[in-house]
């Protein structure tokens, strides 16, 4: 017997649910990289076609390798929760998953919008890291069988293209069909964080610019002098004469204020200093704020659905280190303020102090707890201070509200000034 509702409601999250993969790879002789993009889903959101292969087009022309930046530590996955800035309520407010995975000189992204919220991202990411691996054995073994002029380049071409198809049409269905890949399922548990730090954000949500949906898809801010008609809402574009439409907003972190145990950064930066920057941890939250570039092709797709869309990190992992499995992992809990501005506790935890019990950090699972309670006391107007002194973190250190720019001058986090202490 067939559920007669179950069928159209899955049907129907696969189709407001946008699946973008883009699979980069390096030719190491030229230093070129050929992309192959594939968008899945998505027929209710994306009704122009023409968007779509724009957008696909785009994915093909980005440069996928710098998404994977320079840095030894690399973000492998991030989930985003979104709201939209202009509160319009039929709108979906998608969940977004952004995963990354390097195999040789493969690249890969994948890029997911979706209502499903329950995603458990170890198993996303395993299936991404198998994806860029096969893709990168395929790659390999077409490359050989030129050299050896078994095949030519055209025959390599659609022996990749195809690859990408099955490869992505394959986690696609496991999502969507299968309903793979849910917190439920996660049968391998990597080792647990240990919250070693934590950050209170206040956080602009900006948006003053507009992009061109034309040939020449440049952001124009609103009092642009090239606009005709500076009072009026701008349609136009100055430059092409392509439609235009307001760019995703962009999150601008104004003050921080940490907290963390007494002596942490000398713990930290034990081996190494840097392990201890304030600027260091502020980064986690910098490197996983969504690219612009992706945020505005993604727009491209349907501005009505991503225009306003503002994305918030809520959890993500970082590798730092390839030679074990240890990892860095950001948890977010974040609340709109009245003054429209956001506020956020993010938790920044290591794998690599699990079961040291003689350091002064706490488990990822106590720490999620603190975290939740923090944000509620927020919401109810209480003073971080008063909120962390009735924590399980008590004896942790709480340091002064500072701009965000302030923090680049102090060595250590351990330096930073401590809230309720006067300087001298
Ligand atoms: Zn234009």
């Amino acid at each position: 017997m067939t559920d007669e509702n179950e069928i159209p409601i899955s049907l129907q999250i696969e189709r407001t649910s946008v699946n973008i993969t883009t699979f980069s790879a390096l030719n190491e002789e030229t230093g070129m990289p050929t992309n192959i993009p594939v968008i899945l889903g998505g027929d209710d959101i994306i009704t122009d076609e023409v968007a779509k292969l724009e957008v696909e087009e785009a994915f093909g022309q980005l440069n996928i390798q710098s998404l994977f930046g320079l840095s030894s530590e690399s973000l492998e996955s991030c989930l985003y929760d979104t709201f939209h800035i202009s509160d319009n309520s039929e709108k979906l407010t998608p969940h977004v998953y952004l995963l990354k995975s390097h195999t040789n000189s493969v690249y890969l992204l994948n890029l997911l919008t979706t209502p499903y919220a329950d995603l458990n991202l170890n198993s996303y990411f395993n299936e991404v890291e198998f994806m860029s691996r096969s893709f990168s054995g395929v790659f390999r073994r077409t490359n050989a069988q030129i050299e050896k002029k078994i095949i030519d380049d055209d025959k390599q071409d659609k022996i990749l293209k195809d690859t990408v198809d099955n490869l992505s049409g394959y986690i696609h269905y496991m999502i969507f069909q299968e309903r793979g890949l849910r917190e439920l399922v996660d049968s391998q548990a990597r080792k647990a964080a240990m919250m070693v730090l934590g950050m209170f954000l206040e956080v602009s949500v900006v948006s003053d610019e507009y992009v061109c949906l034309g040939e020449c898809g440049k952001t124009f801010e609103f009092d642009n002098v090239q606009f005709e008609n500076k009072e009026g809402e701008q349609t136009i574009c100055p430059e092409c004469k392509g439609r235009l439409s307001l760019a995703p907003p962009i999150l601008k972190a104004d003050n921080i204020q940490f907290t963390f145990p007494e002596n942490a950064g000398k713990i930290l930066g034990e081996n190494d200093p840097s392990e201890a920057l304030p600027t260091k941890f502020l980064g986690y939250f910098t490197q996983v704020a969504m690219p612009r570039n992706i945020a505005l092709t993604v727009n491209r797709l349907s501005p009505e659905h991503f225009a306003t869309l503002a994305t918030i990190p809520m959890k993500a992992s970082f590798v730092n280190d390839l030679d074990t499995d240890d990892f860095i992992s950001l948890n977010t809990n974040w609340r709109r303020t009245e003054d429209g501005k956001l506020f956020m506790f993010i938790s920044i935890g290591y794998t690599k102090f699990y079961e040291q019990n003689h350091l002064p950090f706490i488990p990822q699972l106590t720490a999620i707890t603190v975290n939740r309670k923090i944000t509620e006391g927020v919401e109810r107007g209480k003073s971080l201070d008063t909120i962390l002194r009735s924590s399980i973190i008590n004896d942790w250190v709480l340091t002064k509200k500072m701009k965000i720019k302030d923090i680049d001058k102090f060595n250590s986090i351990d330096d930073l000034p401590k809230f309720g202490v006067d300087e001298a």
